[in-house]
């Protein structure tokens, strides 16, 4: 495994926002001026809305007849099993190795990871590496979209419409931000494969549900079996997961402990540290964005980053980005700005 530490930004680099800083942080090529941006399609807008509401209903039926021996260990194994796929398809896939850039993928890797990153239904991976660098590079200010902080209005009822915004309102926004791909992702979108991973996005939500279902016709028998791998494996799952991802937006901005000067509200967040697979661990993120380790302490447990250095171990990564320990103590809240 070759660990490296972060370059040195070039001197030439337009000056990125406020105290994100160090521009070889936030990927290089983000600029400050807001493009026009179209409107976002009422067919988008209808499947996401259909994502978001049904799978809480589904959820809550199938609990009710699981009592009744509708569910099997079959079900619960492909709900878990799909949750790490998909899960760290977003973490190590689309997060850490499409959008930031932490480390480099043999080709085996990255199709697996951008097309287990597909299989979570969060967007087409240039969609969603677009939204996310536009985050980092206006995080909490007006422009970020998806802040619990910016904009929002005085009194309880002002908090809990920022926190739900945060959360999941911000994917009906009218902002098509798939506009702005030339402009915050010009570099992921000259990369044929994750042109063609982004092109084939229908083909792998529509993979993540098939599988499980096919797997638990053949497990459990027939098309009762068929259904329930559907509904655990695919709808169950992909809500879990959903949720777990969302809270880093909302949760992680919000609730925990600030380690590192980032220029916003972001948190590390132990529970959500867990459950997303390291991504809880947010306020280093935000300190060190092309880091591939988010968990920067031994104690801070980061399930993708132990996978990253596992593939690096048996020769399938290369080329991890670190911060050094210097610019860590730089950073570190308490301590003087040099
Ligand atoms: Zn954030
Ligand atoms: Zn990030």
């Amino acid at each position: 495994m070759t660990v490296t530490d972060l370059p040195k930004a070039p001197s030439n680099l337009p000056h990125a926002h406020h105290d994100i800083d160090e521009h070889d942080d936030v990927h290089v090529l983000y600029s400050h001026d807001h493009e026009p941006v179209g409107e976002v399609g009422n067919n988008v807008k209808l499947l996401t809305l259909i994502a978001v509401v049904v799978p809480p209903v589904v959820l809550a039926v199938a609990i009710w007849y699981a009592w009744g021996g509708y569910f099997s260990w079959t079900d619960l194994t492909m709900m878990i099993v799909g949750y790490f796929m998909t899960s760290m398809g977003i973490t190590i896939g689309y997060h850490r190795l499409y959008t930031h850039k932490s480390f480099e993928a043999s080709a085996p890797v990255a199709w697996a990871a951008g097309i287990c990153g597909s299989m979570a239904v969060q967007g087409p991976l240039l969609w969603w590496v677009t939204t996310h660098r536009r985050h980092h590079l206006h995080s909490d200010d007006i422009e970020d979209p998806h802040s619990p902080h910016a904009g929002r209005q005085k009194g309880i009822s002002g908090w809990i419409r920022s926190f739900a915004h945060s959360h999941v309102g911000w994917l009906f926004s009218n902002d098509d931000i798939a506009s702005s791909v030339k402009k915050y992702a010009p570099d992921v979108a000259a990369d044929p494969r994750a042109r063609a991973i982004s092109k084939l996005f229908p083909l792998w939500v529509l993979m993540g549900f098939i599988v499980p279902a096919v797997i638990g016709g053949l497990v459990d028998g027939g098309w009762k079996g068929a259904f329930l791998g559907f509904i655990w494996g695919g709808v169950i799952r992909m809500f879990l997961v959903h949720h777990a991802t969302w809270s880093i937006n909302s949760v992680c901005h919000i609730w925990g402990s600030r380690t590192y000067r980032s220029g916003d509200h972001s948190r590390n967040n132990p529970i959500m540290g867990i459950l997303a697979m390291g991504e809880g661990w947010h306020n280093n993120h935000h300190a060190f964005p092309a880091s591939a380790r988010h968990g920067l302490q031994w104690w801070q447990f980061d399930l993708s980053w132990i996978t990253i250095r596992s593939l690096a171990a048996v020769g399938l990564v290369k080329r991890i980005r670190l911060p050094g320990a210097e610019r860590m103590a730089a950073k570190r809240i308490g301590r003087a700005v040099a």
